[in-house]
């Protein structure tokens, strides 16, 4: 029908023009059930099939029409058979059994448990799961592991983050953020981005972009902000990137390419208004004290200012939209989007040149990419 035949020449602006997405319960359990599949693969470090999860679960999400029976997902994009027997199995049985018996497996569990500690990737779980570990408190309680500076600052402050950050923990920090920036640059542009910057309503960190309009750069600005954190004793933990951006550097034409901005991964204390009133008056009592702050991630991110609009278009995510963008850039506009640009590639003043890499394939190196005018 005329439906798919519009997603088919691009299903997201189909979805975008769609407006809502239209919301059924079944829906929900697919998207469930994908997203448990693509985190075990990922977990197996089978890229392939864990994209080919997420994205089902992308088209899914912003669907225009519920799905209630095989004939609705006919002629829609993602749908591999993979995909197509979970779908089936759930419509019919209401659940699937391959998405059950991820959520059983023994060394799921452990990976789930590993990776939700700050600092903890595939890589490490899958040391601790090859050294016989299987839940938290077993890694908490061997001596011998050698934990990073950032795992260590996980376990410390495991509870805190955790338990999600609230759209008014994020604003409450962006105030901060905003200050604090502003007393080095008054004139700095401060953007919350990422998850809260679609509109969730909770996140597991919060994102900021900084850029100063106009000429002037600092590439102290943020040694000088996160310093003055440590000296207000706000600051809990900091791994501070430096910029490795290069004017002629190539675009990226990695579909989940990380950018080459100065950027900070840190940890703040955010005090809190006490609530529990109760706790505080035996705290009184008894001479014992009450925590009066929360931990959270905050990601700070800085660009020289042509580069905000790329900058920001990658930090807002969601990571599945910028990676269907950047392969919609590529194989439907023949140009490269990354974090810092967008090229076009029919506009290269040269053919680009031709040569082979070390496994003997042809690559071509686009020298003289022109990027298109900055937003
Ligand atoms: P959450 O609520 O879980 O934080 P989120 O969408 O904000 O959801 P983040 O991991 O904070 O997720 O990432 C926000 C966006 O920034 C994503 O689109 C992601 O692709 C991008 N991003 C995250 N880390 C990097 C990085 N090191 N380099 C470039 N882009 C990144
Ligand atoms: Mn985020
Ligand atoms: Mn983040």
């Amino acid at each position: 029908s005329s439906r798919f035949e519009l997603l088919d020449i691009s299903w997201f602006t189909a979805c975008m023009e769609a407006g809502r997405p239209v919301d059924s319960e079944l829906k929900y359990r697919l998207m469930d059930a994908f997203e448990v599949m693509a985190e075990n693969y990922e977990f197996k470090e089978n890229e392939i099939f864990c994209l080919e999860f997420l994205r089902a679960a992308s088209v899914l999400k912003f669907l225009p029409f519920p799905v209630t029976k095989m004939k609705d997902i006919q002629g829609l994009p993602c749908m591999g058979d993979r995909v197509r027997d979970i779908i089936e199995e759930i419509i019919e049985e209401g659940e699937s059994s391959r998405a059950k018996e991820v959520l059983n497996d023994e060394r799921y569990q452990s990976f789930k448990q590993f990776t939700s500690v700050f600092g903890v990737g595939v890589k490490t779980s899958e040391k601790w799961y090859r050294m016989g570990l299987r839940t938290l408190e077993e890694v908490k309680a061997d001596n011998t592991l050698k934990l990073s500076k950032m795992q260590k600052a996980g376990f410390l402050y495991y509870e805190d983050l955790v338990s999600c950050v609230s759209k008014a923990e994020a604003d409450a920090v962006s105030l901060i953020v905003k200050n604090t920036v502003c007393r080095f640059l008054p004139d700095a542009l401060v953007t919350i981005t990422g998850g809260f910057r679609r509109g969730k309503e909770i996140g597991h960190d919060i994102d900021f972009l900084i850029t100063n309009p106009g000429p002037r750069e600092d590439d102290e600005l943020l040694h000088k902000v996160v310093d003055l954190w440590k000296k207000q004793g706000l600051l809990l933990y900091c791994d501070m990137i430096e910029s490795t951006f290069v004017k002629e550097q190539l675009p990226s034409r990695k579909v989940d390419a990380m950018d080459n901005f100065q950027k900070c991964f840190a940890i703040l204390k955010l005090y809190q208004p006490r609530v529990d009133n109760s706790s505080y008056n035996m705290s009184k009592k008894f001479h014992t004290e009450v925590k009066d702050w929360k931990a959270i991630r905050v990601d700070l991110v800085i660009t020289p200012f042509e580069q905000y609009a790329y900058a920001l278009l990658g930090w807002t995510g969601s990571r599945q939209f910028g990676r269907d963008l950047r392969r919609y850039a590529n194989h439907e506009r023949k140009m490269i989007l990354d974090n810092h640009a967008l090229y076009d590639r029919r506009k290269c003043q040269q053919p680009g040149i031709r040569f082979r890499n070390r496994k003997g394939c042809w690559l071509l190196l686009y020298q003289t990419l022109v990027p298109l005018a900055g937003v």
